[in-house]
């Protein structure tokens, strides 16, 4: 039986566009997307900015088609004693071209990405990220970056092949 707060995991850019609707280039356009799309789920704690640390985050905004399963993820690392291993944070919604690609859209445009221990995980490099976290991850259906020929560590998200 489907688990309504376990959505399917979309399946390369047609599958992200079908379940998120793509986000206008324009900018007057996106901000009406947003406003339909996008939902602020709490952390359960405050986490580091990873661009500056003295500031921190309180919250995530992502696309309202993940709202359950990433609030279910915060509660599973916070009850499991993971929430201090989120070293910092790094963003989730972000319109922007995938890093590397002139054209391509990262999944953090379509709000079904997140970025944690970014300090320690950088893009192309080795990951750092520990085996809870990504084990904790990886078994609510997200996708770690980690696992990519070019490794993004940092990365998480709610999408296949993309
Ligand atoms: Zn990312």
């Amino acid at each position: 039986m489907e688990d309504p707060r376990r959505p399917d995991v979309p399946v390369g850019y047609e599958g992200l566009t079908r379940v998120c609707s793509q986000p206008p280039e324009d900018m007057e356009h996106r901000r009406n997307w947003e406003a339909h799309n996008l939902v602020r789920v709490p952390f359960l704690a405050p986490i580091p900015l990873a661009w500056d640390p003295k500031t921190k985050a309180t919250q995530v905004w992502v696309h309202k088609y993940i709202q359950d399963v990433v609030t279910d993820t915060f509660m599973v690392l916070y009850t499991n004693g993971l929430w201090s291993l989120l070293e910092d944070f790094g963003g989730a919604y972000m319109y922007r071209t995938k890093r590397g690609y002139a054209s391509k859209l990262s999944v953090h445009s379509f709000g079904m990405a997140l970025d944690f221990c970014c300090v320690s995980n950088p893009l192309g490099k080795k990951p750092e990220m520990p085996d809870a976290l990504v084990t904790a991850f990886t078994d609510l259906g997200w996708v770690w970056g980690g696992a990519w020929r070019r490794p993004d560590g940092q990365h998480f998200q709610y999408a296949r092949q993309v």
